[in-house]
């Protein structure tokens, strides 16, 4: 008997229109745990790194995390995995809602998409009935719209549909896909679902999961809702009010946006404006948001409530989540109003609310500058929202220009060249990152920023706090309940870690302090990836109800995997290297870690390069941020070693398959 998974994955070959149930090997989950994990080791096993992001080799795995579809609160997400056109490495992606568990429901814990459908289709899994059928009707129709047509055609309204729009079916390098209130946004992952001629994986399930221990297991789940309750009541003090209770940052309920809207960057990344947030603003912003916010809803099992269903007057309602709700206000120059007007136009088509106006942006600023004219925007709009609603159009059905900016700033600016690339600063590992751009070097944010291979918000941010307190009172108020730690020597770092001094960034914490925090927040939000935790619960907020303590516990008695602390970071590290090993043989390299240049704006070349060498050592990867054959070993990796050697990963001059073209020109070449 299988517990928390349900032993099957489903493959489909959409090339020949195959489709079969396949039992995966127990033995995997136990060295993988599942999500993130098993999906690593399925893309090293089968997509090499000849096989470039649009070749029918490519997979599109979706996979529910292992303990999807039991009662822990909050553990909802599907994690997508494929590789990125974008980035040209493993990209993986989360998206919450309720798709994860239904799949769960309907008796698979993967649907793994192979192959290229020569026609547009839908995929529609109802418990063991699984169909191929034309989505002809539906091409060019809207992600929320397509899903609503859908649930009539089939009559199945509780049927969950992850879709992509406009943006994936035209291989837009940062299109989505989207699904309930949530959507699964970086890496370019629904231009692969789009290359694979699939609009939308449909599924519903009526069937149970076994739980390996259940009373123990209800009465894990009960402590943390316990938990939940008891934080919603007690916030954090001291520190920001999206970072004082759980969940997502909760920026549907929170009306004070003085900190985003101060600190972040406006346009494309470059303009801090400082007063910005005034009494006027406030109420203005206020008043958007209440009269624009319907509803506040959660994802599947989970009672925080941090998405809303937002209504524009005229526009139908869509679900909104996040830091969505200011990347348009804020790239535009615009107005709360504009933003949530113009969100409802590109989740329809499908895009990444980070990227998206981040790449409009910058085509503006290059109309600005010279570098583009006139005649490359004919048509467009004279007033700056009209200009993002007409690029938006442009990029998603790539006419013009926006068949350049439809392969992201990177990319685009190498095709724009005429000195573009200076404007495509907000980069690493050619994806565009949030325009959070401080003065001083964070250490912690560096190496979080610089060697993570999720590349989003949540992977930056964790269960440490993100400054020091500025008063020893307030540092031990806050370590006295601080039972989520892996170790005591977190809380003395924090005691001692004071806002100015010796013992201030970037200095302080040192390296190897730095190393191991890195090391502890890398780890819970890889345990939430393969679990299918919502981060929001976990590995983001601080003092979170999931950590590193009682983990084990539920994979225990969830999943009837024995489970201790140190076998779980074991078993992380394990797939933590599995992720690198992917993108270390698609030639990613020491050099492709680092932030944008104008990041911070004080910079200590000497401290961050100490900073990447001690976390490799810590990680045991070489001075290339390779993994060496000893630690490969040690994880029982072996077969990575073996294919490295087998490529001249090792040598001086290794193989490094990048090349500097974008996906679409490599097909077309
Ligand atoms: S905390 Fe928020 S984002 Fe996370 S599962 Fe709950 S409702 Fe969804």
């Amino acid at each position: 008997m299988r517990y928390a998974e349900t032993g099957f994955n489903l493959e489909i070959d959409l090339t020949r229109g195959n489709i079969e149930r396949v039992e995966t090997d127990p033995r995997d989950t136990e060295l993988y745990l599942g999500g993130l994990g098993t999906n690593a080791k399925i893309l090293w096993d089968r997509v090499p790194p000849e096989v470039e992001p649009f070749s029918p080799d490519n997979l599109l795995i979706f996979s529910a995390g292992l303990l999807c579809g039991t009662p822990a609160t909050g553990c909802n997400r599907t994690i997508v995995s494929t590789i990125s056109p974008q980035t040209q490495l493993m990209a993986f992606s989360m998206m919450g809602g309720f798709w994860a568990p239904e799949l769960k429901y309907a008796g698979y814990d993967k649907v793994i998409l192979r192959g290229k459908s020569p026609n547009l289709v839908y995929i529609w899994i109802n418990n063991d009935k699984v169909e191929i059928r034309d989505a002809s009707h539906l091409k060019g129709k809207g992600a929320v719209e397509t899903a609503e047509l859908i649930q009539q055609e089939l009559k199945e309204p509780r049927a969950q549909v992850a879709a992509i729009g406009l943006a994936g079916e035209n291989r837009v390098y940062f299109a989505s896909i989207e699904q309930g209130r949530s959507s699964a946004s970086r890496g370019g992952i629904g231009a692969v679902m789009g290359d694979k001629g699939v609009k939308a994986v449909v599924v519903r399930g009526t069937r149970d999961i076994n739980v390996a221990r259940p009373a123990e297991y209800m009465d894990l789940c009960n402590e943390v809702l316990q938990y939940i309750q008891f934080r919603n009541e007690n916030p954090v003090p001291g520190v920001m009010p999206i970072l004082a209770g759980l969940g997502s940052p909760q920026e549907m309920k929170v009306h004070d946006e003085k900190w985003h809207t101060e600190n972040f960057m406006w346009g494309n990344s470059r303009v801090r404006r400082k007063d910005f947030w005034n009494d006027e603003i406030a109420k203005e912003w206020m008043e958007t948001l209440d009269s624009m916010r319907t509803r506040l809803i959660s994802c599947y099992n989970c009672p925080m409530t941090c998405g809303a269903t937002i209504s524009p007057p005229g526009l139908p309602t869509y679900m909104m989540k996040c830091f969505s709700k200011l990347t348009y206000t804020m790239a535009a120059f615009a107005d709360l109003e504009f933003g949530l007007g113009i969100a409802q136009s590109a989740t329809e088509y499908g895009v990444d609310g980070f990227s998206t106006p981040q790449v409009m942006a910058f085509a503006l600023e290059l109309l600005e500058k010279g570098i583009l004219t006139d005649d490359d925007f004919p048509g467009m709009p004279a007033d700056n929202e009209g200009r993002f609603y007409w690029l938006l159009d442009r990029i998603v059905r790539r006419e013009g220009i926006g068949d350049v900016l439809a392969n992201g700033t990177y990319w685009a600016a190498k095709q724009i060249g005429k000195g573009a690339e200076e404007y495509a600063h907000n980069t690493i590992k050619k994806h565009e990152q949030l325009p959070l751009k401080l003065s001083m070097l964070n250490p912690i944010y560096f190496l979080m920023y610089s060697t993570g291979e999720k590349i989003n918000i949540t992977q930056i941010e964790g269960q440490f706090p993100q400054a020091p307190f500025l008063t020893m009172e307030e540092r031990e108020a806050f370590v006295k309940d601080w039972f989520h730690v892996p170790d005591d020597k977190f809380k003395q770092i924090f005691l001692d870690w004071e806002p100015r001094g010796e013992k201030s960034m970037p200095f302080y914490p040192t390296p190897e302090m730095c190393c191991d925090i890195v090391d502890w927040q890398e780890r819970m939000h890889y345990i939430d990836d393969a679990l299918g935790m919502c981060a929001g619960l976990s590995s983001f907020p601080l003092k979170p109800p999931y950590h590193i303590h009682n983990y084990p516990k539920f994979i225990s008695a969830g999943a009837g995997i024995e489970m201790d602390e140190e076998k779980l970071t074991q078993a992380v590290r394990r797939y933590r290297t599995l992720v690198r090993a992917n993108n270390t043989r698609r030639g990613m390299r020491r050099k492709d870690e680092k932030p944008p240049a104008d990041h911070w704006k004080k910079r200590f070349p000497e401290l961050e390069e100490k900073l990447l060498d001690t976390y490799y050592q810590l990680k045991g990867w070489n001075k290339q941020g390779i993994p060496t054959k000893e630690t490969l070993h040690e994880l029982g990796l072996d077969y990575v070693y073996e294919d490295f050697e087998k490529r001249g990963v090792y040598s001086e001059n290794g193989y490094t398959p990048e090349q500097e073209t974008s996906a679409g020109n490599e097909k077309e070449a």
